[in-house]
Formats: C-alpha cells, sequence, structure tokens
C-alpha cells in the first residue's frame, strides 16, 4: 500500500496492515492535522520506506517524551508521526492513503477533547484522556 503527500513529492509505501491503529483528539493533533481528531496506522519500522525529502518537526508529548512529525516541505502534509513511548512503531496518516477501507481505530485518546459530533465506533477503546500507549 503506498501513501503519498498533498503535492506528491513525498511517498510511503508499507508492507501488510498496520499493527496498531489510533486516533487522538488532543488539541495539539487537532492544530498539527487542522481536524477533529488525527488517525494514525502504525507499522513496525521494516514495514515502511519512505521517499522524498522532509522535514521534522519536535514537540513534547503530554505524557513525557517526544514526539516527532515529519512533513512535506513543499505541501506541508505529515508523512510520519513517532513517538518515543512506541519506539518500534512507526506512524503513517491514515488521510495519506485516502482510502475508505483504513482500519479504524482500536483506541482513541483524549476524548475529554472530543468534537460532540465525533463518534467512534463500539469497538474503539474510548479513552478520556491518555492512550495506552501514548498518542501520537
Ligand atoms: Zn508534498
Ligand atoms: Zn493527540
Amino acid at each position: 500500500m503506498i501513501g503519498r503527500c498533498l503535492c506528491g513529492g513525498v511517498s510511503v509505501t508499507v508492507e501488510g496492515p498496520p499493527r496498531y491503529v489510533t486516533a487522538c483528539c488532543c488539541s495539539l493533533c487537532q492544530r498539527r492535522s487542522g481536524s477533529p481528531f488525527s488517525h494514525i496506522g502504525r507499522w513496525s519500522r521494516e514495514a515502511v520506506s519512505v521517499e522524498g525529502e522532509r522535514r521534522v518537526f519536535e514537540r513534547p508529548g503530554e505524557s513525557g517524551g517526544l514526539a516527532r512529525h515529519s512533513f512535506c516541505p513543499v505541501c506541508a502534509s505529515t508523512v510520519l508521526t513517532e513517538v518515543d513511548a512506541m519506539p518500534e512503531l512507526l506512524g503513517v496518516p491514515a488521510g495519506l492513503f485516502a482510502d475508505p477501507d483504513f482500519p479504524a481505530p482500536a483506541v482513541a485518546a483524549w476524548c475529554e477533547a472530543k468534537a460532540a459530533w465525533v463518534h467512534f465506533p463500539d469497538a474503539t477503546l474510548a479513552l478520556e484522556r491518555q492512550t495506552m500507549p501514548p498518542r501520537g
């Protein structure tokens, strides 16, 4: 499966299904994504390959540790998300694949900040605050 940024300058190829799919409704994810929540698939590092120039923005997570967001310097799409708490996994924003069959989140974090009209599936574990493992 191949995802790409808005301008097509960065492509992300993943092997197999994601190991873990999360949503996060925290204010940081809202600002980064411009959306009510982030939707991220996480793969083992060896299952992800990236082509194209990118820049990195680092920020502290609410739970301590850093989150690193890689983005396309031309169109500013986030193309990778890494969190210290899950060093073995690389996160890829689900939207890069523009695939309506991309899996729903197993966990939705920071639902206390969730827009009232957002309803996750019954099978999604909705946490008021922190995700386990921590959000990204
Ligand atoms: Zn781009
Ligand atoms: Zn978040």
